[in-house]
């Protein structure tokens, strides 16, 4: 018997995990993919927006708000890579020049930091804008976010401190009986609390359970990512101004020196229906072109897709319509800046439910990675003298070495996929996309794990890579 089982193990089910395991509790996340992080959670524009634009009085505008002040602690203890970078929204037309005003409105209204640039002082803040710039909303506290290590980094923790996790098992319904029954595809557990976090497949969960009926419906969001470069670009997230459709285009650095120009949003019928269409992505980029004059598409490295958990209600539906049962869905954007503060409210609405008893052993630090790329060369040298597989470079876009990998296969929420280890060290995430180092990868994987190299997959379930040998037949 389980205290609380969270299902599904995106950004919401980590961070629920992780604030969780404070309290003297024993606590199982099912989660139906091969890693955490994969759904939802691993395709998005990974901006940690200050608020300034959800409805005042919606769940999206209060926790927003305090969730961006939340990350940058977070982002210490658990070492992950967060820069408040800050974003400006960019009006180009009378329009938008007046929707900037309502903007500025709205984002006071909800307690965020916002101002208005004029023009000269924009185009010194970012000389990148196009010169049709009128004004722009300043927003300091906004941030960009690694939203796949930060997944692995709240499950690791989270682990650290007595969470179990179930990877590849799919919760299949919810039953009330004295406790919950979790019933999944290879057993059934039982609960005092049940929380759904199961991103675009929440509705699901829920409605194998409540009378009350949900609709999640996927919107698409589609992008083009530009690799790393040495000329300066754009520092900041640039926004153009949202429409009823989103919070608009933008183009912006990642944390890893990298560029997204995106998304687009359309409502599609598939939730598993992450392909990319030249069409919208064509759209995207003229959209783009309207607030940046000079975007160097000469570097596009890959394009993708996320898929919004979008709620006729637009907004974040967080509730507890039976006692003991909490759903977590709907989380649009800015779910993954809300994270922190959605947990802590889950966390007040399970001690309604259960009485929450602090640990005196819990510890919020997580172990950093090790990430020889930024280390000295003293430093490297005296790591490679004591670990000479720290000497062995096996991505050489990103600059990983054997021992790196090697350490992110044996933590708790290890890598045991090739995808896995690129969410957690960027293996095969440079210019050569893995052209050069996944066999490489494929054999230490098989070498730690002590699998057959035919049975290590991309990304779990029949995603195999070797299907069978060729020499010799
Ligand atoms: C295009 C796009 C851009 C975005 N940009 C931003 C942004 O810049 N800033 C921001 O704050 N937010 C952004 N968001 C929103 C943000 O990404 C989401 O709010 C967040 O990732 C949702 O996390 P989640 O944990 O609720 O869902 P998910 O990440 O989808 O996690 C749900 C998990 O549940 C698992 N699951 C589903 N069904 C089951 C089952 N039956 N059994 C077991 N496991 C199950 C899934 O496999 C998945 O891992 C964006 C979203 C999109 C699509």
């Amino acid at each position: 018997m389980y205290d609380i089982i969270i299902v599904g193990a995106g950004v919401n089910g980590c961070f629920i995990a992780r604030t969780l395991a404070k309290y003297k509790l024993n606590i199982l996340v099912i989660e139906k993919e091969s890693d955490v992080g994969d759904g939802t959670s691993a395709a998005n524009s990974a901006i940690v927006h200050s608020g300034y634009d959800p409805h005042t009085g919606t769940l999206k505008a209060e926790l927003n708000v305090l969730g961006n002040k939340m990350y940058p602690e977070i982002c210490k203890e658990l070492d992950v890579s967060f820069k408040m970078n800050g974003s400006l929204t960019i009006s180009t037309n009378e329009e938008e020049d007046k929707k900037l005003d309502e903007l500025l409105a709205l984002g006071k209204a909800n307690g965020a930091e916002v101002r208005i640039v004029d023009r000269d002082e924009l185009l010194k803040m970012e000389p990148f804008v196009t010169k049709k710039a009128l004004r722009a909303l300043y927003a300091p506290t906004a941030g960009i976010i690694n939203p796949f290590e930060l997944c692995v980094a709240l499950m690791e923790n989270a682990m650290d401190n007595g969470v179990s996790l179930h990877l590849n098992e799919k919760v299949l319904k919810v039953e009330k009986k004295d406790d919950f029954i979790v019933k999944t595809d290879k057993g059934e557990y039982s609960a005092k609390v049940v929380i759904n976090c199961a991103g675009l497949y929440g509705d699901d969960v829920s409605n194998s359970l409540l009378d009350e009926k949900i609709k999640l419906v996927p919107r698409k969001g589609e992008y083009y990512l530009l690799d790393h470069f040495n000329e300066p670009y754009v520092t900041h997230t640039l926004f153009s101004v949202p429409s009823s459709k989103g919070k608009g285009v933008l183009v912006a650095p990642t944390t890893s020196g990298n560029y997204l120009v995106g998304p687009s949003s359309n409502f599609i019928d598939d939730k598993d229906d992450v392909s990319t269409n030249n069409e919208i992505l064509t759209d995207v980029v003229k959209e783009a072109y309207r607030i940046v004059d000079n975007i160097p598409m000469q570097y596009v490295i890959t394009e993708f897709a996320g898929l919004r958990a979008y709620h006729e209600s637009n907004d974040f539906v967080i509730n507890e319509k039976l006692k003991g049962f909490i759903n977590v869905i709907g989380m649009q954007s800015p779910g993954l800046a809300s994270a922190p503060a959605t947990a802590s409210k889950v966390a007040s609405m399970v001690a309604r439910d259960i009485e929450l008893v602090e640990r005196e052993d819990y510890n919020p630090i997580r172990r950093p990675y090790i990430r020889l790329k930024y280390k000295s060369n003293e430093e490297k040298n005296k790591m490679i003298k004591e670990n000479p597989l720290f000497g062995k470079i096996i991505c050489r876009c990103e600059e990983v070495s054997e021992g790196e990998i090697i350490d992110a296969i044996h933590r708790n929420c290890g890598a045991t996929t090739v995808k896995g280890l690129k969410k957690r060290l960027r293996t095969g995430f440079g210019k050569c996309q893995g052209g050069f180092c996944q066999s490489l990868i494929l054999k230490i994987l098989a070498r730690e794990l002590n699998k057959d190299m035919k049975d290590i997959t991309l990304k779990g379930e029949a995603s195999y890579i070797l299907l069978k040998e060729t020499k010799g037949e």
